[in-house]
């Protein structure tokens, strides 16, 4: 009988271990380190370890999955420095995009960079962890920007041009899904100079912003125009704010070496400071 009691008392310790480390929250830190771990590093582990500790939570950056949207911040030291803003995986299924995120936010800890950065490098974790370009609604993000013609055209844009693409669907509301408020949210309190959004595979570098004075030559990638469409970030954010961005698409298969990502990076440093400094 006394077996039987001990028994009884063991089990119910155990599981109440065991429920208790399933609830138990995952830290910022932890989620981090669980998604930069999928993307390939240039650099040895630790440095990641140390990107992770710093990471951040702006309030109600979560997808509709409940998932942290974390993001961190750079700041220089240079009192000229601007403020660019980069934002990767807005589409979930682009997973080399957290490739060029991973690197820039390593590399950040190890130079002395002449403009602040703030990283979210995973935008849309529901489309990440289902791989899916859409967030867990099924809505493109990159289409619910609550740009001015979105109710009017949104919807129409969907339904002509792209043939109702469920990939491409614009949502039910501008502005209406938390992911894409949580990138707003950034834009209204860091108010970059400069925003980046990283995609893949089309292999451009499509700018929004005013006309440059004179050439980038990036080698890695031609400058292309794809035009910016309802509900887009290009629209919402140069046609409307005038916040110049650059979207980047990447080629479909990674560099084996850092140097395209670590030039593209100063590259988006020079391009800020300089060309667009004075007056567009
Ligand atoms: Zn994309």
């Amino acid at each position: 009988m006394k077996f039987f009691e001990m028994l009884i008392i063991f089990s119910l310790l155990f599981q109440l271990s065991t429920s208790y480390a399933s609830t138990e929250p995952i830290s910022l830190k932890q989620r981090c380190l669980n998604y930069l771990n999928n993307y390939p590093s240039y650099f040895k582990e630790e440095v990641l370890d140390q990107v992770c500790e710093k990471v951040q939570q702006t309030e109600g950056c979560k997808s509709v999955a409940g998932e942290s949207i974390f993001h961190s911040d750079y700041v220089s030291k240079n009192p000229e420095a601007k403020k660019i803003l980069v934002i990767s995986l807005i589409h979930g299924d682009e997973t080399n995009a957290g490739s060029v995120s991973r690197f820039w936010l390593e590399r950040l800890q190890k130079v002395d960079a002449r403009n602040s950065w703030r990283i979210i490098p995973v935008a849309n974790p529901d489309g990440v962890n289902k791989k899916t370009r859409t967030n867990a609604n099924g809505i493109d993000l990159n289409r619910n920007f609550p740009t001015v013609d979105w109710s009017s055209d949104a919807i129409k844009y969907w339904e002509r041009y792209t043939q109702k693409n469920p990939r491409r669907f614009p949502g039910y509301a501008a502005g209406g899904e938390v992911e894409t408020q949580c990138i707003m949210k950034h834009l209204e309190d860091y108010k970059p100079d400069f925003v980046i959004s990283i995609h893949t595979p089309l292999k451009v570098l499509d700018f929004d912003g005013p006309k440059l004075k004179k050439a980038f030559p990036y080698s890695y990638l031609p400058w292309k125009s794809l035009g910016n469409f309802p509900g887009s970030l290009g629209r919402y954010l140069w046609v409307e704010r005038q916040t110049p961005v650059l979207t980047t698409e990447l080629r479909p298969t990674l560099p084996n070496e850092a140097l395209p990502f670590e030039q593209l990076q100063d590259l988006v440093g020079t391009l800020v400071k300089k060309d667009l400094a004075s007056g567009q």
